[in-house]
C-alpha cells in the first residue's frame, strides 16, 4: 500500500492576535491532526508566504471585511503552491461562497466534527468527493467550485465584459440572464449544511497554541457551546449555526483540566454566543476559579447577569449591547432584553467597582424612526449619569444571509444618525466609535453578492474600489426573496 503524506496550510487570514483567539483553526488543526498521512500547520497573515508546495491551503473565513486580504493570499499562493486545492470554511463560506468562488476550489458548507470532509477534499477526487456527498436530490457539506462555473461558463456570462453593463440596456440583459443562471444554480446545487448534532470531546483541540498577544491574552480557549438560544432577527451567528448545542458540564470541567495541563494559558476564554446563558455556567466559573487561572467570557448578556456571577468573573468593565435605544425597535428585532434589565446589569455592576460599560448599537432598521435615534442617545446618558466611562459602538445594520432579515434593504442614512448620536454624546463626555462608512457598504456588497461580485474582484484590491467598480444600489436595496443569490444553501 502507498503511503501517501499531504501537507496542509490552515490560515487565518488577518493577524495574529486575532488568529490564536479564533477557535476554528484550533479545531482545523485538530481535525487534521487524526489523520496519520496530513501533516498540517497555522498561520496567520504575518507568516503565510512561507507555506511552499504544499497540497491543501484551507482559509477560514470569518469576516467579509478580510476578502481582500483573503484574494492577495490565494493569488500569491498559487504561485509557490501549485499544486495545491483551495479550501474555503468558516460561517462565510457557509452563508453565502459566490463572491469568493473564482478563488477557491471548494468551499466546505458546515461544520467539520464528526465528519472526514475536510480529509476528503484534501485526499480525494471530485468524483470520489461527489460519490460520497452528493445524492440525487441534494447536495451535503462541500460546493465544488467547478460544479458553478462550468454552468457560468457555458452561459457565457463569464465573458461579459463587465465595464459594458453600466449602460441600462446591457445592465438589464446581464441581470436577466444572471438570474436564470442562478435559478439553475438553485436547482441543481442545492447543497444542504453540515454540522454534528452534538458537541463531544473527540474532536475538541485540547493542544492550543496559547499567546499573551492573542486577542484574550494568554489563554486556553473554551467552547461552551455554539448557536444561540435567543431570537435577534438581524444575527447570522444564530441561523448558521443551528440549533443551539452546549456542552455537557462534566466534559467542559474535563477538557479544562486537560488544557490547563497541555498549555501554559493562564487564563480560560469562555466562548459561546451568550456565554451567560448556559445553565451551568456559574457552577462552570467556580470550577475554573479553583484552578487559580482568570476567566474571560466571550460575550454576556444583561438579563442573565447576576450577583454571583459578577463576583467570580471579576470583570473591569460591562459590556452590554442593547442593539437599539427604544423598546419599539428592540421588540421589532426580537432583542428580547428590556431598559429593565440593561439598567440593572449597570446598576449591580457598580456594586462590584464596575465604572466603566460599553454599549452596542445598530441603527438602520427597517421601519426605524428619528424617535428610535433619540432614544440610544437618552438611554446612553441614563447609563452616563450611573457610572463614570461610558464608550458607544455604532453600526449600521448590515441585511445579513439566511436572516429573517436578509432581504432588507442597507440603509444609506445610517451615517448621519451614528453622526447625529456622536453629536449629542460628545456633549456627555461619551466615546462613540463606528466603522468606516465605506468598508460596511463594501461588507454588504460582500456577503450579498454573487458570481459577478467574484468576477470584480479579481481587479479590485480594497473596499472603496469594490464600491467603485460596482452599481451598489444593487447589493444594498431590498432584494426580492426569490432572487436572493445564496437560497442554494439550505441551513436548516
Ligand atoms: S444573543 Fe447574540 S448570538 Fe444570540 S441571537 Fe442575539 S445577537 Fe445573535
Amino acid at each position: 500500500m502507498q503511503n501517501f503524506n499531504y501537507n496542509a496550510g490552515i490560515i487565518y487570514p488577518n493577524k495574529f492576535k486575532g488568529g490564536i483567539a479564533c477557535l476554528a483553526t484550533h479545531i482545523l488543526n485538530e481535525n487534521l491532526s487524526k489523520y496519520k498521512n496530513i501533516h498540517s500547520g497555522v498561520y496567520f497573515i504575518e507568516n503565510y508566504g512561507t507555506i511552499k508546495n504544499s497540497d491543501a491551503i484551507i482559509i477560514t473565513l470569518q469576516y467579509e471585511n478580510d476578502y481582500f486580504n483573503v484574494i492577495k493570499i490565494v493569488n500569491e499562493l498559487k504561485k509557490t503552491n501549485p499544486n495545491a486545492k483551495f479550501i474555503a470554511g468558516g460561517p462565510c463560506a457557509i452563508a453565502n461562497p459566490l463572491p469568493l468562488i473564482n478563488f477557491f476550489d471548494y468551499f466546505v458548507i458546515g461544520e467539520i466534527e464528526g465528519s472526514d470532509i475536510m480529509y476528503d477534499i484534501i485526499t480525494g477526487q471530485d468524483d470520489d468527493l461527489r460519490d460520497k456527498y452528493y445524492s440525487k436530490e441534494q447536495k451535503s457539506g462541500i460546493l465544488i467550485s467547478s460544479d458553478i462555473l462550468d454552468i457560468f461558463e457555458t452561459s457565457g456570462l463569464s465573458n461579459l465584459e463587465l465595464s459594458n453593463y453600466d449602460e441600462e440596456t446591457q445592465a438589464e440583459i446581464y441581470y436577466n440572464e444572471l438570474l436564470s443562471v442562478i435559478e439553475k444554480i438553485k436547482k441543481e446545487n442545492s447543497i444542504k449544511r453540515i454540522y454534528p448534532k452534538k458537541l463531544g470531546l473527540e474532536d475538541y483541540p485540547i493542544e492550543q497554541l496559547t499567546h499573551e498577544e492573542g486577542a484574550y491574552g494568554k489563554a486556553f480557549l473554551l467552547e461552551i457551546g455554539r448557536g444561540c438560544p435567543r431570537r435577534c432577527k438581524f444575527c447570522m451567528a444564530k441561523c448558521i449555526y443551528y440549533p443551539p448545542r452546549y456542552r455537557k458540564l462534566e466534559d467542559l470541567k474535563y477538557i479544562v483540566d486537560e488544557g490547563l495541563k497541555h498549555t501554559d494559558a493562564d487564563k480560560v476564554a469562555l466562548i459561546a454566543p451568550s456565554v451567560s446563558d448556559y445553565k451551568h455556567v456559574l457552577e462552570l466559573c467556580q470550577y475554573i476559579k479553583e484552578k487559580d487561572v482568570k476567566i474571560s467570557p466571550s460575550s454576556l448578556r444583561a438579563d442573565t447577569l447576576t450577583e454571583e456571577l459578577l463576583e467570580i468573573l471579576e470583570l473591569k468593565s460591562l459590556t452590554i449591547a442593547p442593539e437599539a435605544g427604544s423598546q419599539r425597535m428592540r421588540d421589532n428585532i426580537y432583542k428580547d432584553v428590556s431598559k429593565e434589565n440593561i439598567l440593572n446589569a449597570v446598576d449591580i455592576s457598580k456594586e462590584f467597582g464596575i465604572n466603566t460599560v460599553k454599549l452596542y448599537y445598530m441603527v438602520g432598521f427597517k421601519g426605524e424612526k428619528s424617535e428610535d435615534i433619540n432614544e440610544i442617545i437618552s438611554l446612553t446618558k441614563e447609563i452616563k449619569e450611573k457610572v463614570r466611562k461610558v464608550d458607544v459602538s455604532i453600526n449600521p445594520m448590515i441585511p445579513k444571509p439566511h436572516t429573517p432579515f436578509e432581504s432588507h434593504a442597507f440603509d444609506l442614512s445610517s451615517k448621519k444618525k451614528i453622526k447625529t448620536i456622536e453629536k449629542e454624546l460628545k456633549k456627555y463626555k461619551v466615546s462613540v466609535d463606528y466603522e468606516n462608512f465605506n468598508s460596511m457598504i463594501a461588507q454588504t456588497i460582500l456577503c450579498r453578492g454573487d458570481f459577478e461580485i467574484s468576477e470584480v474582484l479579481k481587479s479590485v484590491k480594497n473596499p472603496n474600489e469594490l464600491i467603485k467598480a460596482v452599481d451598489k444600489d444593487i447589493y444594498l436595496c431590498e432584494y426580492d426573496t426569490e432572487e436572493i443569490p445564496w437560497n442554494f444553501i439550505q441551513i436548516k
